[in-house]
């Protein structure tokens, strides 16, 4: 056997291993961090490993890290496994190419390409757009922002930032917006966080107060980061009402769709989108909704040309043949680029766009399953709302924070806490399309068995209020 045959089936044997101990412990043997270095072996050495002892090693840590894949994992946005992705990323492995050529990447380049013109096309954006993989959802909130800065103030690119941009984002977008605003120059201060109503969607009318108001004392308002999903509950911004004030006062409108962008796949569901042809940008991260493998995150941009004004560079080491439309790399962030694409071709050409929408609608249909439950059984509280994948309770009025810790060193199953407002709630995400109604009903026997088993959780309870 060649030196990769037998590496392939080194890899093949413990894939089984994986799989045998995702059917047989499907919430990890959980290793307390503060014992991580005493449990597992995980040091590097100066001496080889034999075979088998190198199999060995490997299938430890195997054993111990968190199974994401199963139907007890609800812990983040993302959970499963598509079996046809796996097989194209993994392939992708094997081929090794990097996206910035169409020397190097050859066909990868179409693949790219075809999936950003199916998705320009179904968010209405023409002609003259374009798009491009990023790392991720922060990054793509980072490019769009890089493009409005550079459309308002196209100075800044060479100079630097002169002039006092100010940007706008709700209070329950993501984390990376600050982040962002501070790499690019704009300063985290000179972000503006709009309040949302009382379903957690930023409110329009705040925000065009909000920009009057910042005309008035010099600033030049610039961009408006719009969530689709929000991450902890789930909420749709008003992409449509947010639309006719950056329209009104030339702001760039991005819509982040990180978390629940996918919902574009589905002829049930888009209209939480209504508006979305208006915005400037719109991302979204197949790794959440589709169920790709991580990373797999696009950004969409209604014209092209801000992509080469923020992204381009001439290096002539680099792009010696083909053309622009053809050299990725000319409006990517990075030089040298994973291609993440292949695997939600591989996808998407198995199951077709058909197969996408059922991907989406079945992660609905077990969110109201879920609901249904929490609605029907008054020991819960429900703190979210209808077209949402998260869905946020309490159960006896247990603290969360301390029943999900409990949860997850117990090895019961894997969900999280988040809060709005003054509410703080358990959140279980219903992103993991391969489970089945029972899979979700199994969620909450194993929680009420827990519960059951030790009472001692009930004494963290307090009077929690109730939204509705
Ligand atoms: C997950 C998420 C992001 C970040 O995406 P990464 O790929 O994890 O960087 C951004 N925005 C929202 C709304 C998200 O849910």
């Amino acid at each position: 056997m060649s030196n990769i045959s037998s590496d392939l089936a080194l890899f093949n044997d413990l894939a089984e291993i994986l799989l045998r101990e995702e059917e047989n412990s499907p919430v990890a043997d959980r290793i307390a961090a503060d014992q991580l270095y005493d449990t597992i072996d995980l040091s590097l050495r100066e001496a080889p490993m034999i075979d088998e002892e190198f199999k060995q090693a490997i299938s430890n840590v195997l054993v111990s890290t968190p199974k994401t894949a199963t139907s007890l994992f609800f812990n983040q946005l993302f959970g499963g496994r598509q079996g046809k992705a796996m097989v194209g990323d993994l392939l992708a492995v094997m081929l090794n190419n990097s996206m910035y050529t169409y020397k190097v990447a050859g066909p990868m380049v179409g693949i790219e390409q075809e999936i950003i013109t199916q998705s320009c096309n179904m968010v209405g954006y023409g002609a003259n757009s374009n798009g491009t993989f990023p790392t991720g959802g922060s990054m793509s909130n980072y490019m769009a922002l890089v493009m409005a800065r550079d459309a308002k103030d196209p100075d800044s690119r060479t100079v630097g930032m002169r002039k006092p941009l100010v940007i706008y984002t709700s209070k329950e977008s993501h984390y990376s917006n600050a982040k962002n605003a501070s790499f690019a120059g704009i300063g985290r201060n000179n972000i503006r966080y709009i309040p949302t109503d009382s379903v957690g969607r930023m409110d329009p009318q705040l925000l065009e107060i909000q920009i009057l108001s910042d005309i008035e004392d010099g600033y030049i308002p610039t961009y408006v980061n719009a969530t689709v999903g929000t991450t902890v509950l789930g909420a749709f911004d008003p992409v449509d009402q947010i639309a006719d004030v950056t329209e009104k006062y030339n702001l760039w409108l991005h819509v982040d769709g990180a978390y629940c962008g996918g919902v574009l796949f589905s002829r049930k569901y888009k209209h939480l989108l209504a508006g979305i042809s208006r915005s400037d940008s719109f991302s979204y991260n197949a790794h959440k909704m589709l169920g790709t493998p991580l990373t797999c995150s696009i950004i969409l941009v209604k014209d092209k040309k801000h992509l080469h004004d923020s992204f381009s560079n001439d290096a002539s080491y680099l792009y010696q043949t083909d053309g622009d439309d053809f050299n990725l790399g000319k409006t990517s962030f990075q030089c040298g680029r994973r291609n993440d694409a292949f695997k939600f071709w591989t996808l998407w050409k198995s199951v077709g766009t058909l197969g996408l929408e059922k991907i989406i609608d079945n992660q609905f249909d077990l969110a109201d399953v879920a609901r249904n439950y929490i609605r029907n059984n008054s020991d819960y509280t429900l703190y979210s709302y209808d077209d949402s994948i998260s869905i946020c309770f309490n159960y006896k009025a247990i603290d969360p924070m301390q029943l999900c810790t409990a949860l997850y060193e117990h090895q019961i199953t894997v969900v999280g806490f988040g809060s709005f407002q003054s509410d703080t709630f358990v959140r279980l995400v219903t992103i993991n399309a391969t489970n089945s109604t029972n899979d979700i009903l199994n969620f909450f026997k194993v929680l009420e068995e827990f519960v059951e088993a030790n009472p001692s959780l009930l004494a963290t309870s307090e009077a929690v209020p109730a939204l509705h």
